[in-house]
């Protein structure tokens, strides 16, 4: 096993349970030397994710609401305390009413339109700001994103604005911090079957549909997304930031199914 990340440490934010894409980029990034710490959301994650980070050795476990921003400064000011700098963050939270991932995007609430942003957008930013002052000697942050970005998929509604408005912060936070080495990217998953994925009304319909029109003919695995969170958090790749990098099966590629199917 390689030891790409032999001498890091960094923060791992959103892991719900074993079948959170954090949990799958921990998983890597733990297996390739990463000294790792985590956050949880609320007293009856925190019971879930405490076995999974003594699993990975974990030292740190802290409570973290993204909209209370004193727990966001509670969790780097411990890190600080703790271990001095930090080398990577990753960023794997989002939310929003799950009764407004349905039907039609033109019925966003303003209140609910807010609260996705702050917590899917603008927590990576305020998170860019924490871990930059504990990274003297350069850094990597990246956060999670989905395709409904930049197309419309069903009923992903105020999440694909809030994902488009993520991604442009990558880019902007990526020239912020670019001057101190600190790079800063996303990974555009594919579906995948998780806690946050089952909120947005009839994913199953979406998971199968990609399923069988991606380029690969199948979804991607957390342990996928974790392979290339570690290329991005380690300095394999060295030369990129801000950058939207898909790991979905190539399913952004395809504008129509292939036609082999078609001709079925
Ligand atoms: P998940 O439910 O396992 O993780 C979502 C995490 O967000 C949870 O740990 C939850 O506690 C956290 N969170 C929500 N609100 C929070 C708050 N106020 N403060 C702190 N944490 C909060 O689901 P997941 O699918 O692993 O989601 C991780 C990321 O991946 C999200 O950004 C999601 O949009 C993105 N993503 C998911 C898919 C998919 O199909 N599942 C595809 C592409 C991108």
């Amino acid at each position: 096993m390689s030891q790409l990340m032999a001498g890091k440490r960094g923060l791992v934010m959103g892991v719900a349970n074993d079948h959170s894409i954090a949990w799958g980029i921990a998983k890597r990034l733990a297996a390739n030397g990463a000294e790792l710490a985590f956050t949880y959301q609320g007293d009856a994650f925190g019971r879930r994710v405490k076995p999974l980070a003594d699993s990975l050795g974990a030292r740190h476990l802290l409570p973290c609401d993204v909209e209370d921003l004193a727990s966001v400064d509670g969790v780097f000011s411990t890190l600080g305390d703790a271990w001095g700098s930090i080398d990577f963050v990753v960023h794997a939270v989002a939310f929003s009413d799950k009764n407004e991932l349905k039907g039609r995007y033109a019925d966003t609430t303003r209140e609910n339109f807010v609260r996705t942003m702050v917590i899917s957008c603008f927590s990576f930013t305020e998170i860019a700001k924490r871990a930059a002052a504990l990274m003297p000697n350069g850094g990597n942050l990246i956060t999670l994103t989905y395709g409904g970005s930049t197309r419309v998929m069903p009923n992903y509604n105020v999440m694909g604005v809030a994902k488009a408005a993520l991604e442009s912060s990558v880019r902007y936070l990526a020239m912020d911090y670019g001057r101190q080495n600190i790079r800063v990217n996303a990974i555009s998953a594919g579906p995948v079957r998780t806690l946050a994925g089952s909120g947005v009304s009839d994913a199953r319909l979406m998971f199968n549909f990609q399923r069988k029109h991606a380029p690969l003919g199948r979804t991607v695995t957390i342990d996928e997304v974790g392979g290339s969170a570690l290329y991005l958090l380690s300095d394999l790749s060295s030369g990129v930031t801000g950058e939207v990098h898909f790991v979905d099966s190539g399913y952004n590629i395809i504008s129509m199914p292939h036609l082999d199917e078609l001709k079925a």
